[in-house]
């Protein structure tokens, strides 16, 4: 993409949004019941690739309101720069969700590696891990759109936290503790020389 951001960190360029977006101060599926997973996601080729390697896990996992049927779980792929192997396979919406998703709200791909004491991010789709966070076009930013759809974290009664504060596990996981760090200190010079043209 071209340049459209000031600061890039280990190949992506940072929209400062991530800073400034309002978000819940952590996610909780009680009170959400999990509804960003009610669309489906995109997953790179070599996520799908590791799904199906635990395919029998996942199935021994699932329960009635999912589709068992494999063949009914990912879309045909699709060519996407935004994914590592430049291949995405969406995953399919069954019962109005995603297939993965549990009727407890519950993703089951995580479930499965939580259960045997394994990462519980091991085998999940990095779009899922960094939502409300996306890459777009090269760049870190906020999937605002999708963001827009939920109604419990998109309400600002409920938006007491940012997306950087909410979501630095997953920002350290993308990026590396050194990359995190290096984040820091962008969005502190960031929030300062805000603070100045405001003033
Ligand atoms: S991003 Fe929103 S909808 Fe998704 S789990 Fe977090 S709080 Fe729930
Ligand atoms: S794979 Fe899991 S986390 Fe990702 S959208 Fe489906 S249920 Fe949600």
């Amino acid at each position: 993409m071209g340049k459209k951001f000031d600061k890039q960190i280990k190949g992506l360029w940072i929209d400062p949004l991530v800073f400034t977006q309002k978000f819940v101060k952590a996610c909780d599926i009680c009170h959400c019941s999990g509804e960003c997973c009610y669309y489906g996601v995109y997953t790179d080729k070599k996520e799908h690739d590791k799904i199906l390697g635990i395919k029998d896990r996942i199935i021994a996992s699932m329960d009635d309101s999912q589709t068992k049927n494999v063949e009914k779980w990912f879309e045909a792929p699709e060519k996407d720069d935004d994914f590592e192997s430049g291949i995405a396979y969406g995953t399919e919406v069954h019962n109005g969700k995603c297939v993965f998703l549990d009727k407890q709200g519950f993703c089951t791909i995580q479930k499965v590696a939580v259960d045997s004491q394994e990462f519980k991010w091991k085998y999940k789709p990095l779009y899922c891990i960094l939502f409300p966070l996306v890459i777009y076009n090269g760049a870190l930013t906020v999937d605002d759109d999708h963001l827009a759809r939920m109604h419990y974290c998109s309400k600002v009664g409920n938006q007491v936290s940012t997306v950087f504060d909410a979501c630095k596990n997953e920002l350290i996981y993308l990026l590396g503790e050194d990359g995190f760090q290096e984040l820091d200190e962008y969005r502190k010079i960031f929030l300062k020389r805000n603070k100045k043209v405001e003033a």
